[in-house]
């Protein structure tokens, strides 16, 4: 009896210790998840990745209305980064690259509909032309307070190769001719094709943005530096509810990490086999 009632008491410190250490380990990998989307529209082509459809789109923004997810500004999800603080549960912030017209067609009702915030991060050259956003449209989104206009540079060119003159102009001008587009204070700069380094970030700094955001997450990137903010893709593949809600739990980019580095091992398995 007195040898049971011992092993009971070891057996619960052990459960107890495991539960600890797997929340403690849990809380080290979480990420407050910022998603990311580009085109909202239909398409025939199945390889396009970048492309939700409408449909799709608005099944993830009810589901995230429905199960009353804490879907923040980006400026609320920069603070919680900023301060190293984990938000409170199932808390999402919501991007959207490019500026395409679609987002006025099929984002803008529906986040209208659900009173969910989001940003779209436009590229100041092409404002107006075919397939994007013009003025108009994003000066009536900007003052509806859903959407929050920020800056996705003035060509979209990779940052890295450019000289000092050229870097500034992508960063300083887009912020200035933004803010003269919509009357508010651009704060947020997201890199084109996900590109930047410890250079481009300082003249992302200087230039004034407040934080900057990035796209994949790899072993190497740090979980709280404002000028490398990561973000989930939402991609076709979240179509399957399932993945979207790993997508939006804030272990996906964990998740990423593991599957980037054991990508190989099948094929090293297989490779092995054949030898
Ligand atoms: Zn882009």
């Amino acid at each position: 009896m007195r040898i049971s009632k011992r092993f009971l008491i070891a057996a619960v410190i052990i459960v107890f210790a495991a539960a600890i250490s797997f929340k403690i380990f849990l809380d080290s990998i979480y990420r407050l998840p910022v998603l990311m989307y580009h085109s909202i529209d239909y398409t025939s082509d199945r390889k396009d990745r970048m492309t939700v459809p409408p449909d799709v789109f608005a099944k993830q923004m009810k589901y995230l209305s429905d199960k009353r997810y804490n879907v923040i500004p980006l400026e609320k999800a920069v603070e919680y980064i900023e301060r190293e603080e984990r938000p409170p549960r199932n808390t999402v912030a919501i991007t959207i690259d490019d500026g395409y017209a679609n987002n006025y067609t099929y984002v803008y009702p529906v986040l209208k509909r659900y009173h969910i915030p989001a940003t779209i991060f436009i590229i100041v050259n092409m404002v107006g032309e075919e397939g994007f956003l013009n003025w108009d449209k994003i000066k009536e989104m900007s003052d509806s307070g859903v959407i929050d206009i920020e800056s996705h540079t003035i060509s979209h060119t990779w940052l890295t190769g450019l000289d000092d003159a050229r870097l500034r102009s992508e960063l300083m001008d887009s912020k200035r001719i933004l803010e003269g587009g919509v009357g508010k204070e651009i704060k947020y700069l997201c890199y084109p094709m996900g590109a930047y380094n410890e250079h481009v970030k300082s003249a992302v700094k200087a230039a004034g943005y407040k934080a900057a955001f990035a796209t994949k997450p790899t072993r190497l990137s740090p979980n709280y530096d404002i000028c490398e903010i990561k973000r989930v893709r939402i991609s076709p593949a979240a179509n399957n509810l399932f993945v979207f809600v790993i997508k939006i739990s804030g272990y996906h980019s964990f998740l990423r990490v593991i599957q980037n580095d054991y990508k190989d091992i099948p094929y090293l398995l297989w490779k092995r086999k054949s030898l």
